[in-house]
C-alpha cells in the first residue's frame, strides 16, 4: 500500500546548465484522495529534451514555477479511483510529472494497452512528443522523395533515431550526425544509416561536402547552432530545413543564437519551417499506427536508457544535455 509520494522539484531557476542543485527530492504523506481524482504508481518517467526550456521562463512551453514538481510525461497503474470507468489496475500515460505517485483528474490520462507494446513504449516510439514528433516532422513537413539526402541532428536521441528511421524506410538516403564513436557506430552498425558524422571530433560541413557532393534535400534539425550553419551551408538547390527543436540553444533561451548563413536558403531556393506537434493532431493515429507496425516487424527500433528511482531524474536530465543518452532516457520509478 503506497502511502508517500516522492517528487522532483524546482528548487532554483537553472542559469546555464540545469545541473541537479537546482532541483530538490521532497516525500510526502499521501493525502486522502478527493472525489473526481484518481491515483497512479508511476513506473517510468519520460526525461525530454524540451523539459530544459520549462525551466526558465520563455514562454513556448509551460513553465515549472519555484517549489512546483517537474512537468514529464509518465506510464503507471491506477492504484486508487474514485472515478468511475478508471479501474485499479489500470495501465494509463499522461502528463504524471517526476514523481512516485501521481494524483490527478482522469481526463488528464489516457489508457493505454500494454500487451501491445510495453509501456514504456509509450514514452518513446510511440509517444506524441517523441515517435510521433519524428513521424509528423518527416511525413508532415520534410516529406521526402526516393533518393533524397535527408540529415538528422542529435541523431542518436529519441527523435532524431526515429526520424532517420523513417526517412530511411521512405527511400532517403541518411545522414546522421551525432556526438561521440557510440553513437555514430550505432547509426551505421545497428541502424543502418548511410553514414554518420561525429560533430564532436570531425568538421561537419567538410564531412558532408564529402558525404554529400551534390548537397543536403532535407535537413531534419533538432541541435541549431554550428551544426545548423554547417548544414545550410551544404544545401542543394530547393532544398527544406525542418526546425524540430534546437537542444544547442536550450540553457539559455533569453540569447538564442540564429544561423548565419541563412542566406544559403535565398541562394539555393531553399525553405526553412519549423513545426510543434501538437498542431497536428490529425496525425496522431496514422501516425501510431503505423510507428506499431513497424516496431511489431523489427523495422523500428528505439533503444533505452533507463535510470533508477525518482531520485536520479535530475541526475538523467544533466546525462542527456552531455549528449550521454542513446535512444529514449526514462527513468524507471516502481
Ligand atoms: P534526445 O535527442 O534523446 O537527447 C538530446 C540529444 O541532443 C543528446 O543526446 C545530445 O546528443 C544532443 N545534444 C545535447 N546538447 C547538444 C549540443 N549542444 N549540440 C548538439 N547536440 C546536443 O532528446 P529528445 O527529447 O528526443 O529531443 C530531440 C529534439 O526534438 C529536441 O530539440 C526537442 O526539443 C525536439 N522536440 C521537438 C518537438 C516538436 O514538436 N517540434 C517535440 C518533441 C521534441 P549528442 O551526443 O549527439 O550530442
Amino acid at each position: 500500500m503506497t502511502t508517500t509520494n516522492t517528487r522532483v522539484v524546482l528548487s532554483r531557476h537553472p542559469v546555464g546548465e540545469a545541473t541537479p542543485d537546482c532541483f530538490s527530492i521532497e516525500t510526502q504523506p499521501l493525502e486522502d484522495l478527493q472525489a473526481g481524482m484518481v491515483r497512479v504508481a508511476v513506473d517510468y518517467i519520460s526525461v525530454d529534451a524540451g523539459t530544459r526550456t520549462m525551466l526558465k521562463g520563455e514562454g513556448f512551453h509551460n513553465q515549472v514555477g519555484l517549489g512546483e514538481t517537474i512537468l514529464a510525461g509518465g506510464v503507471g497503474r491506477i492504484v486508487a479511483s474514485t472515478v468511475e470507468g478508471w479501474e485499479i489496475g489500470q495501465v494509463v500515460r499522461g502528463g504524471l510529472g517526476a514523481q512516485s505517485v501521481a494524483t490527478v483528474a482522469p481526463e488528464l490520462l489516457e489508457p493505454i494497452d500494454d500487451s501491445r507494446a510495453p509501456a514504456q513504449a509509450y514514452l518513446g516510439a510511440l509517444s506524441e512528443s517523441t515517435g510521433i514528433t519524428a513521424w509528423i516532422g518527416v511525413r508532415d513537413v520534410a516529406k521526402p522523395q526516393k533518393g533524397d539526402v535527408f540529415v538528422v541532428s542529435a541523431a542518436a536521441g529519441a527523435v532524431g533515431s526515429i526520424a532517420g528511421q523513417i526517412a530511411r524506410i521512405d527511400g532517403a538516403r541518411v545522414i546522421g550526425i551525432a556526438g561521440g564513436k557510440r553513437k555514430t557506430d550505432y547509426l551505421l552498425n545497428e541502424l543502418g544509416f548511410d553514414a554518420a558524422i561525429d560533430y564532436k571530433n570531425e568538421d561537419v560541413s567538410e564531412r558532408l561536402r564529402a558525404l554529400a557532393p551534390d548537397g543536403v534535400n532535407i535537413f531534419y534539425d533538432n541541435v541549431g547552432g554550428p551544426i545548423l550553419d554547417a548544414v545550410l551551408d551544404n544545401l542543394a538547390m530547393q532544398a527544406r530545413v525542418v526546425i524540430c527543436g534546437a537542444v544547442s540553444q536550450y540553457d539559455d533561451m533569453d540569447n538564442v543564437i540564429g544561423p548565419s548563413n541563412y542566406l544559403r536558403l535565398a541562394e539555393r531556393q531553399s525553405t526553412m519551417a519549423g513545426f510543434a506537434y501538437f498542431h497536428f493532431a490529425d496525425s496522431f493515429a496514422p501516425a501510431a499506427a503505423e510507428l506499431s507496425q513497424w516496431l511489431a516487424e523489427g523495422r523500428l527500433v528505439l533503444p533505452e536508457e533507463i535510470l533508477e528511482g525518482v531520485e536520479r531524474y535530475p541526475e538523467a536530465l544533466q546525462f542527456m544535455f552531455y549528449g550521454g543518452n542513446l535512444g529514449k532516457l526514462l527513468v524507471k520509478v516502481n
